[in-house]
């Protein structure tokens, strides 16, 4: 999609670099030799990805221009928080009158916001993380794409539908050439600006195999490329960096070390946060979070998951529902708004497919609960279904154009912006 805003360079200080977009200063990292002030410039994940010639800048700008505003005075008007609302408790209004006024919650505080079944406290809570979200981060809402180009892995996690011992899945492996391809046709025929690598465990693609994919498609596109791979190991993570890859993600799934060697055939949970903490220290963007709905999860574990999140430092929140046997939609929303409460300048918090696959109306209701980040698929279709790491996932028949098409209407519809423009 495209749907980066050209951005003027006004200052540059080493790797840093100031971007004036309609008035407003961001700042992103910069790789591209020779960058100079008054240049235009895309960025994504706050990294500066192309430069843009001036002419080229100048019009998209301008088509730009009145949509931005008029987007903007939306959202703004959606995100208002009410002054007072009926059926919620004064203890609960007091919590998120802090929030609102950028206080820190204590652990007692959140975990009550996180116990709520109340539908009006409910609707308060939302509506406190969706006027956090504009307060902070405006109206951009990141869309990024992912292709799974192999369903195979070593692994065998419980709850995923492609671990190793489902002896029933048709098993696919991408060739590098349709790999290709497929990010050809994602970044020069639909205009995405970042996107996703993702695979099981598949020791068919190796960290070398892996290194020359992503330098290839480096050498052949302007795109902030994720990877999303399972774990490799601080070596493996060193050797994707220096090929290309600027982005991580990896969910840790829960911050609970008993319950993750359960659901993870006895792995630790130490060793995966030491990688996303190694991604971290490297330059990665990190993009991790966990599972809402695993068996014998407390709130206190969630809220810790959360927590950890943040911890992590990551540029984007990923939570989503275990499936098929999924929490209700409102546990979910709960994690995202207070997700947005804990990190309320920072956090790009994603509406992920599972949530999508639980409920429709997933996007819609997260966008209005503090979320800000959309994920399209952008595999092969006659893959996209071989990809069940859960039964009947959305988007599953749609085609990029109908998922591009669908996004726009409803980010449009909220006063969202369809970019990245960092912070
Ligand atoms: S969750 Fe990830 S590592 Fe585990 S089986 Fe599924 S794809 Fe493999």
């Amino acid at each position: 999609m495209c749907y980066a805003i050209p951005g003027k360079v006004t200052a540059i200080e080493g790797k840093t670099v100031s971007v004036d977009y309609f008035g407003e200063q961001k700042k992103a990292i910069n790789e591209i030799v020779n960058l100079k002030v008054g240049d235009y410039i895309y960025a994504q994940g706050g990294y500066v990805i192309q430069t843009v010639p001036e002419k080229e800048a100048i019009e998209v700008l301008e088509t730009w221009k009145e949509l931005f505003f008029e987007l903007r005075e939306t959202d703004v008007r959606l995100s208002r928080r009410p002054a007072e609302e009926t059926g919620v408790s004064k203890t609960f209004s007091l919590i998120l009158d802090k929030a609102a006024e950028g206080r820190e919650l204590s652990k007692e505080e959140l975990i009550a916001l996180l116990k709520t079944e109340n539908p009006a406290e409910l609707d308060q809570l939302y509506k406190t993380a969706n006027f956090l979200r504009q307060k902070h981060l405006s109206n951009s809402c990141c869309v990024h794409g992912i292709i799974e180009f192999s369903n195979y892995c070593k692994n065998d996690c419980v709850y995923c539908g492609i671990r190793r011992s489902n002896s029933i899945l048709n098993r696919y492996r991408m060739t590098d050439e349709e790999i290709l391809a497929a990010v050809a046709e994602a970044v020069e025929k639909h205009g995405f600006k970042a996107l996703v690598l993702q695979s099981g465990e598949d020791p068919e693609f190796t960290i070398e195999r892996l290194a020359g994919l992503i330098k290839e498609i480096k050498k052949r596109h302007a795109v902030l490329l994720f990877v999303s791979v399972g774990e490799v190991g601080e070596d493996g993570l060193n050797k994707l960096y220096a090929a290309g890859a600027r982005g991580l993600l990896m969910r840790f799934e829960t911050s609970d070390s008993l319950l993750y060697s359960n659901i993870h055939c006895g792995d630790e949970l130490e060793e995966r946060l030491s990688d996303l903490r190694a991604a971290y220290q490297m330059g990665y963007l990190v993009v991790t979070g966990g599972l809402i709905g695993l068996p014998g999860q407390k709130d206190e574990s969630l809220l810790n998951d959360v927590l950890l999140t943040k911890e992590l430092k990551a540029e984007m929140y990923s939570f989503g529902p275990v499936l098929p046997d999924g929490p209700k939609t409102d546990l979910v929303l709960k994690v995202l708004a207070i997700s947005r409460l804990i990190d309320p300048k920072n956090a790009k918090i994603v509406v992920t497919t599972g949530f999508e696959t639980l409920d429709p109306d997933a996007r819609r209701k997260g966008l209005l609960a503090g979320a800000n980040s959309v994920m399209l698929n952008v595999t092969p279709l006659k893959y996209r279904q071989l990809y069940n790491i859960y039964p009947k996932r959305a988007h599953e028949q749609e085609t990029i154009e109908e998922q591009i098409r669908t996004t726009l209407d409803l980010l449009y519809s909220l006063g969202r912006a369809p970019t990245d423009l960092g912070i």
